[in-house]
Parts: structure tokens; C-alpha cells; sequence
């Protein structure tokens, strides 16, 4: 079955009007790619390090690639077949691209719902990188802010009055707790100003 997938990958020889990489069509059934012609390119035991990337060898039989009609297009003059070379992975990145295929409404409504809160972390909370290591320790971080925020959104959607009022009626113990917190929080914020404030004072009064 052929994938029908396409990467730009080899746009320099497309400006030679050169057959392309895109133009060999993968068949992940019997794990050959499909040329242009209609010809098989078949592994080879042969392995390409291309950075950390392992890619796997694919090549055209010499004697379907010497009576081609599309030869002059397809292979240099030195070059008797054509190779492709495929990462060992690559079906992942078409799993994805298919997935990704039509998905320009999905990736606008992701845009509106998962932009926001990220563009309002980094904006507003300056909330850039994670100050702490590890998958446990980050998601422990990750969720701490995404509370936050979720905090934040109520507050702006409601208003802190509805809010303590909702509260107060369903939860009288929680409305109590949460404005102890918030005037602690408040407290300690108008303290910190303050004393960032004394400190630097005397360096605006050394620069004049
Ligand atoms: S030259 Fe070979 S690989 Fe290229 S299109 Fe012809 S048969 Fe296929």
C-alpha cells in the first residue's frame, strides 16, 4: 500500500527538473518504494549514519533503470541506479503526517484552547522553564501552575466577589480558607515590594 505521503526533502533537484525524492511512492506491505516508472527499489543490507539517524538503503535494479525512458531525469550520467534513503523510523512521521493531513480546523481550535494558557503563563506569570529536574518533579511543577491558572480563569470568568459568595454558600469552610490565603499571599507580596524597594533606592540615588 502506498503511503501517499510526501516530505520536501530534495527541492534541488526539482529545480533541476530532476525526478524527486517525493516522486518514489513507499510501500510499507512489501517494504519497497514504487519509482516513477513503476519499478521496485529494495533494501539493502547496507545502513546510512546520517547524525543520529540509522537510514536504511533502498535501490533501483541497474537493468530497469538502463532502459528507462525517464533515466536522463532520474539519474546522473555516472549513475547507473537510483538510491533512496529511508530513516528506520520514518513510518512514524507518516503516521503523523496522515494524521495531520485535513487537520487545519483541529490545529486552529488546538491554537484558540492550548495557546492561551501556555501564552499566558510565559506573558504574564513569566513562567519560561521549568526550575526544576525529572519527570515526577516537573509534572509536580507543571501542575502546581496549570492550578494557577485554572485559579486565575475562574476568578476572571466569575469575579472574585461570585466566586467567595459560590463558595461561602457551598463550601463555607474553603471560602474561609481561601481568603485567609489570599490576603497571606497579598501580605507577603506588598512585604517583598517593599523591601525590593529599599533595596533599590540607594542605587537610583548613587546614579543621580
Ligand atoms: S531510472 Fe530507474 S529508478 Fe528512475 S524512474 Fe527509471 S527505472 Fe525508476
Amino acid at each position: 500500500m502506498a503511503s501517499g505521503l510526501s516530505v520536501k526533502r530534495t527541492a534541488r533537484l526539482e529545480a533541476q527538473d530532476r525526478i524527486s525524492h517525493e516522486a518514489f511512492a513507499y510501500e510499507a506491505e512489501a517494504n519497497v518504494y514504487r519509482c516513477p516508472a513503476g519499478r521496485k527499489l529494495c533494501p539493502t543490507e547496507g545502513r546510512k549514519t546520517n547524525g543520529h539517524r540509522i537510514e536504511i538503503r533502498y535501490v533501483s535494479r541497474k537493468s530497469d533503470c538502463h532502459a528507462c525512458a525517464l533515466r536522463s531525469r532520474c539519474l546522473s550520467a555516472k549513475t547507473p541506479t537510483r538510491t533512496i534513503y529511508r530513516w528506520e523510523h520514518e513510518a512514524v512521521l507518516e503516521r503523523h503526517r496522515a494524521r495531520m493531513q485535513d487537520a487545519g480546523a483541529l490545529m486552529r481550535r488546538r491554537a484558540e484552547l492550548a495557546e492561551h494558557p501556555f501564552g499566558t503563563l510565559k506573558c504574564r506569570a513569566g513562567y519560561r522553564h521549568f526550575l526544576v529536574r525529572g519527570f515526577d518533579k516537573v509534572r509536580g511543577e507543571w501542575s502546581l501552575m496549570a492550578l494557577c491558572y485554572n485559579f486565575f480563569r475562574v476568578l476572571s470568568i466569575l469575579g472574585f466577589d461570585t466566586f467567595t459568595t459560590y463558595l461561602a454558600n457551598r463550601h463555607p469552610y474553603w471560602a474561609l480558607w481561601l481568603l485567609k490565603t489570599v490576603s497571606a499571599i497579598i501580605t507577603r507580596l506588598q512585604a517583598r515590594m517593599s523591601s525590593s524597594q529599599a533595596k533599590v533606592r540607594p542605587a537610583f540615588a548613587c546614579a543621580m
